[in-house]
């Protein structure tokens, strides 16, 4: 996954750059940093206990190496409750700071399919205790992503079902028209509080029905029009 960098001027080796592929292409993404929305579909938040109405989505983070590519998901350490969250990946190709909602499209790259998976008792600990969440979220191979199709192949998605089957049953059912935030409206906001760069990942929230896997499950989920993604739990 990681693409070498060719440089002697460091005093230890410096780690790869955390790359996505890209869907029908040997060339790479190179991700940047990751971008998660919280609660951005009305009935994922219901069924976290808040209240869309009152609550506006928010932004958290994951490493850019949390990504693995799609295939199999090692179970973490340090949880028996480790949720999946099936969502949209938008890839941005060109940065900016405070872009106007008019003119974000222009700033996309291309789309994907991700799992925000999360150490949900971690997360809910640190919920409780008023403290960041990054061992819920930000824990090795977080992350499963699909290859990058782009936006120039399959133009800007508005809607279409994003779905996760665990084991061939069905558990999560959205759809992209749901998120309460669209794309264009995540990127103006979150460029008015970072810089965004070409590199940028934003996962783009979940739809309800989130719930725990164990080792030897299947998870298979995609968003039509964008892709299909398969995690066997490992
Ligand atoms: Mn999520």
């Amino acid at each position: 996954m990681n693409a070498p960098i060719e440089n002697a001027a460091y005093v230890i080796p410096p780690v790869g750059i955390p790359t996505l592929g890209v869907e029908g292409s040997t060339q790479l993404f190179p991700i940047h940093r990751i971008y998660c929305v919280g609660r951005n579909y009305a009935d994922h938040a219901i069924e976290m206990g808040h209240d869309p109405d009152k609550e506006p989505p928010f932004f958290f983070q994951k490493n850019p190496d949390n990504v693995i590519a799609n295939g199999t998901f090692p179970y973490p350490d340090k949880s028996s409750d480790v949720h999946f969250e099936i969502e949209m990946l938008v890839a941005i190709g060109k940065g900016g700071i405070n872009i106007p909602i008019e003119s974000a499209l222009d700033h996309v790259w291309g789309y994907g399919v991700g799992l925000d998976m999360t150490r949900r008792d971690l997360q809910g600990e640190a919920k409780k205790l008023g403290r960041p969440w990054e061992v819920g979220k930000a824990f090795e191979a977080s992350a499963p992503c699909t290859a990058l199709v782009p936006a120039s192949r399959i133009g800007h998605p508005t809607d279409g079902k994003v779905w996760l089957n665990v084991n061939g049953k069905q558990r999560q059912i959205g759809d992209l028209n749901q998120m309460i935030w669209k794309v264009p409206e995540m990127i103006s906001y979150l460029s008015s509080l970072f810089e965004l760069k070409a590199g940028d990942i934003i996962m783009s929230g979940t739809p309800a029905g989130v719930g725990a896997i164990v080792r030897g499950d299947l998870m298979e989920g995609g968003v039509d029009g964008v892709g299909t993604l398969t995690a066997k739990v490992v």
